[in-house]
């Protein structure tokens, strides 16, 4: 049995292409392993979305040169945005690397690790596919780890936001077939999946890419029809297709969970011009206000980005207040980076200094994380139900698990919780998680042998 070890960056869809790869790669008999020490295969699931993680890629490879020199036959490969957006130039500047596979090629790893093994060849996959099927199960079995688990409902992206290198990347919008979306979930929870967290760069735009598919809402309603299945959630979405139809299954879908993360990246016009968002401060406010009157107690999140190119002290603090009036509950916040190939690089220069950026971030996270602690603290003595993932990382005899709002929850009980929808009584709060109580184990553990929900 050959030992495969993957190192993967970035967001949860390269999360689970770093799945793909090993239900791909299994029917070449690999088997997953944790240190690249023991491993006979290193692969790399890169990320390009900011400049930093660029680098990590050439430091991270640059550090098996040794591996490779002590341990004969190890095959090192990158795949992923970096892989994507650099292809023969990574080959070129990497010379111990054998094998680079874009996004649209995970299925075709098993032949290029061959290729290597049986030829001593250096492959390299870019292609971008019109067709969907690449993105369908590659054979091999499903990963399923706990309670919760991804599905990839469509890939790409038709914005072309002027600092995304995301298109560029993962190509136009492609949508995979409803029908192996439904049998996928179905699979998933057969094996007792209760969670799905539907994934795709642009998800609430599926369907829309002219295949005669359901919508995004349409594709809800029927994976909410799906018996077993206790939880729905997507991500990423763009402001400009969050139709009525999606606002009103919020209200009207019950297993559709009461979070969206909804990126805005700024709060003012003349950036989010720049930026060619598509969509106005007050065309997003309106929208949430929407939101918000059909699912009062929806949670939102949202993606900020300090320092882009131009950015004045007056459009910053229209970002600032943006967080002020919209109160999300939780934020990713980033410095701009300016990447390749987008048109913010060729349009503006990245005119903002990196102090300047710096201050701008810490700015937006000391004010979040301001408005993350009071809105964790009115939870406290509210009673929740949690979705238990398994063992926290906190602290022994822990056990952790996400509410509806996706807010993690940390109680003290057993592991054999895992899996199951629990009530708990919310006793504390920090800016990112909160601490609770379970309501009652000894009725629990009861109700659990009947296979109820404790
Ligand atoms: S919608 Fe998102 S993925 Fe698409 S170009 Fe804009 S930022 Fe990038």
């Amino acid at each position: 049995m050959k030992k495969l070890y993957i190192q993967t960056y970035g967001c949860q869809m390269n999360q689970h292409d770093s799945e793909r790869i090993v239900q791909v790669l299994g029917r070449l008999d690999y088997q997953p392993t944790d240190s690249p020490e023991h491993a006979d295969l290193i692969l790399l699931n890169t990320c390009s979305v900011r400049d930093k993680a660029e680098q990590k890629v050439y430091s991270a490879l640059g550090r098996w040169r040794d591996l490779k020199e002590e341990k004969r036959g190890l095959i090192i490969g990158a795949g992923g945005c970096v892989a994507q957006q650099e292809g023969e130039l990574l080959l070129r500047r990497v010379p111990h690397l054998d094998l680079v596979f874009g996004t649209h090629n995970i299925h075709k790893l098993p032949e290029m690790v061959e290729q290597v093994e049986t030829l001593g060849a250096r492959p390299i996959e870019l292609a971008f596919y019109r067709e969907p099927s690449y993105m369908e199960d590659p054979g091999g079995k499903p990963q399923v780890h706990g309670p919760r688990a991804f599905v990839t409902i469509m890939q790409g992206c038709n914005n072309v936001c002027s600092f995304c290198i995301v298109p560029y990347v993962r190509g136009r919008e492609l949508s995979r077939p409803s029908r192996n979306i439904i049998r996928e979930i179905r699979e998933l929870t057969r094996s007792g999946v209760k969670e799905v967290m539907l994934l795709g760069q642009n998800v609430n735009s599926y369907g829309k890419a002219g295949s005669g598919e359901l919508t995004f809402p349409e594709l809800l309603t029927r994976i909410n029809g799906i018996e077993g299945l206790e939880r729905i959630r997507f991500t990423t979405s763009h402001p400009q297709d969050l139709s009525p139809e999606l606002i009103e299954a919020y209200a009207t879908l019950e297993k559709l969970c009461e979070h969206l993360h909804l990126p805005v990246q700024s709060g003012s016009d003349s950036v989010l011009h720049r930026m060619r968002r598509g969509y106005t401060r007050e065309a997003y406010l309106e929208k949430i206000y929407r939101l918000r009157e059909r699912c009062p107690n929806i949670a939102l999140s949202t993606d900020i980005i300090a320092g882009f190119a131009g950015e004045t002290e007056a459009e910053f603090a229209e970002t600032l207040a943006i967080l002020h009036q919209v109160e999300y509950d939780e934020i990713y916040s980033f410095v701009y980076s300016p990447r390749p190939h987008t048109a913010a690089v060729k349009l503006y220069r990245d005119d903002v200094p990196q102090e300047v950026k710096k201050e701008r971030l810490a700015q937006v996270q000391r004010l979040q994380n301001e408005i993350s602690l009071r809105k964790n603290r009115q939870s406290v003595g509210t009673v929740e139900e949690i979705l238990v993932e398994g063992p926290s990382k906190l602290r022994r005899g822990q056990i952790t698990g996400r509410t509806r709002t996706n807010k993690i929850v940390n109680v003290m009980g057993p592991t054999m919780l895992s899996g199951s929808l629990t009530r708990v009584r919310i006793t504390g709060a920090s800016a990112n998680s909160l601490l609770g109580e379970l309501l009652k184990v000894s009725a629990m553990a009861s109700t659990l042998e009947a296979g109820g929900i404790a």
